[in-house]
């Protein structure tokens, strides 16, 4: 009971051992994948907000300058000013502090029509939607705005010359940025995507690419504010890598469980099957040591009468010495039995074959039952053919077979008075076959019977002795002809063995 539950107590032991590795396995790559994730998002990310403020720097300060350099009493020079700085813009403005354009105060690289037009578009849809009334002394102010279906950045800023106020406003050169400074920084060899998109997500630069789980999305802050920047692992390689792996890991682990909790299924299976066939065997020795004590005790009574004298007839001692007699046969049978079982199970080679006739073994062993039938009230009927085949057969090993079965049929079913023991030749094969009419044999049973040690449940609470290994027997000896053995029955129906061996006598038997 202790080793079993030492057992046990390990099994569980390993297979928790082993559910724990699993989980602490699992959890170790899944927080190592989420980590990689992690330091690729935060570099994506650094990287998106390097390349923001590398665009808008140029912008801010090209806008700086302007400011800065333009003179509200000398805009007759505003043009060459412009054009000096070379800066990145459309249209420049210069308003008063009523927010209205100054004479000369405008310069445009549209041509003149549209440039006119541009400007009374200016003065009225632009104007006021700069906010310029709230803009402090010095400070720069930006507009992203989209009017007429069209994007314009503005950028502007409140200056000041004695009393006097006044505003520079910056229309960028949007198609410049686009089209000339976004492919610097968005290099198409890069290992990452990029994209810019516009307010409604609508692609302004970049080629379109699915959502991916690294991408990051980070606006333009200081100039171009409604549009936003995306950065994506262009590699998506890497993330099919990552989920290879992923299932790899899990594989791998769920493998390693399998084959763990399979052994251990094992293992246990082993367990029962061995406890189970050392109750089997303990059984056996308990059944086996009670059939030899039996007839013993037999014997020794009546010689202890015999040799005391204490016979009063003639008749007597010779029925006394048939006791005896009797006795030591079945002694002799059962030690038998267990002997050459044992020899079978060893695996030594117990048979010597040769040509014989079938009807001789039964004939004899018929014959050597006659005393245990008469005494068990039965009678054995023996049918025979005339022209059975011969067939390569060890007369020794077979008689026992047959004993078995007509023991078995004196031993379960003598309520049924009477044995048929049989042989037919049925195509290529001899087949043997003893009936009882007993109790019969519960068909759930019918392939147990055959194993050893096993005894039939109806039998195990009556007194009838068995050891459990005389149809194990049986079968070997079936077996080692190249035949084999069956039983038909049904409870309260009577029980037919057929034991079959081949007909086919050039056959070498020895090979068993
Ligand atoms: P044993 O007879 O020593 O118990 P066997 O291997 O010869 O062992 O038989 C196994 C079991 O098969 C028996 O215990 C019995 O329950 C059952 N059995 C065998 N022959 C018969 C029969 N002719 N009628 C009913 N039951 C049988």
């Amino acid at each position: 009971m202790r080793r079993l539950l030492v057992i046990n107590t390990l099994i569980f032991a390993v297979l928790a051992s082993a559910i724990a590795l699993a989980y602490y396995g699992y959890s170790f790559s899944a927080e190592a994948s989420h980590r990689e994730r992690a330091i690729i998002h935060d570099t994506t990310r650094e990287l998106a907000e390097e390349k923001i403020i590398g665009i808008e720097s140029p912008l801010l300060d090209a806008d700086e300058k302007l400011f800065s350099s333009i003179d509200p009493e000398r805009l007759t020079e505003l043009e060459s000013v412009v054009r000096n700085l070379r800066a990145p813009v459309t249209s420049v403005f210069v308003l008063g502090a009523d927010f209205k354009v100054l004479p000369s105060g405008y310069v445009s690289t549209r041509l003149a029509d549209e440039g006119l037009s541009f400007l009374r578009f200016f003065q009225s849809e632009v104007v006021p939607a700069l906010g310029l009334g709230q803009l402090a002394e010095g400070t720069r102010g930006h507009e992203h705005l989209t009017l007429g279906g069209r994007p314009y950045l503005f950028s502007f800023s409140r200056r000041s010359t004695g009393a006097r106020a006044y505003y520079v406003v910056v229309e960028a050169d949007l198609p410049h940025l686009v089209a000339n400074v976004f492919p610097q920084f968005f290099g198409v060899r890069s290992p990452r995507l990029y994209q810019v998109v516009d307010e409604s997500g609508e692609l302004v630069f970049g080629m379109p690419f699915r959502e991916r789980g690294s991408m990051v999305e980070i606006p333009f802050a200081e100039t171009v504010s409604g549009w936003r920047l995306r950065v994506a692992q262009r590699d998506e390689g890497t993330q099919a890598a990552r989920g290879r792996r992923t299932v790899i890991d899990v594989v791998l682990i769920g493998l390693a469980l399998a084959v763990i909790t399979s052994g251990l299924a094992v293992l246990l299976y082993a367990l029962r099957r061995e406890r189970k066939a050392n109750a089997l065997k303990s059984d056996f020795i308990s059944n086996v040591s009670h059939e030899l004590k039996t007839p013993l005790s037999i014997i020794s009574m009546f010689g202890e009468m015999l040799a005391s004298g204490r016979v009063k007839t003639p008749a007597q001692a010779t029925e006394y010495a048939e006791v005896i007699w009797r006795e030591s046969v079945r002694l002799a049978r059962l030690i038998d039995n267990v002997l050459d079982f044992a020899k079978i199970e060893r695996g030594v080679d117990v048979y010597e074959f040769a040509s014989g006739d079938v009807g001789e073994v039964l004939a004899r062993a018929v014959e050597l039952s006659t005393h245990r039938l008469a005494a068990a009230g039965m009678t054995c009927a023996l049918e025979l053919p005339p022209d059975l085949p011969p067939v390569r057969l060890d007369g020794n090993a077979l008689t026992l077979a047959v004993l078995n079965l007509v023991d078995n049929a004196i031993k379960y079913a003598a309520d049924g008075k009477r044995i048929e023991v049989s042989a037919r030749a049925e195509g290529d094969r001899v087949v043997i076959r003893v009936r009882d009419f007993g109790p019969g044999i519960d068909p759930e049973e019918h392939d147990r019977i055959f194993e050893r040690f096993y005894r039939a449940r109806a039998v195990r609470l009556k007194p009838i002795r068995g050891s459990g290994i005389g149809l194990a027997l049986v079968e070997r000896i079936a077996h080692a002809h190249h035949g084999g053995v069956a039983v038909e029955s049904a409870l309260g129906e009577g029980s037919t063995f057929s034991l079959w061996l081949p007909a086919d006598a050039s056959r070498d038997m020895t090979a068993a």
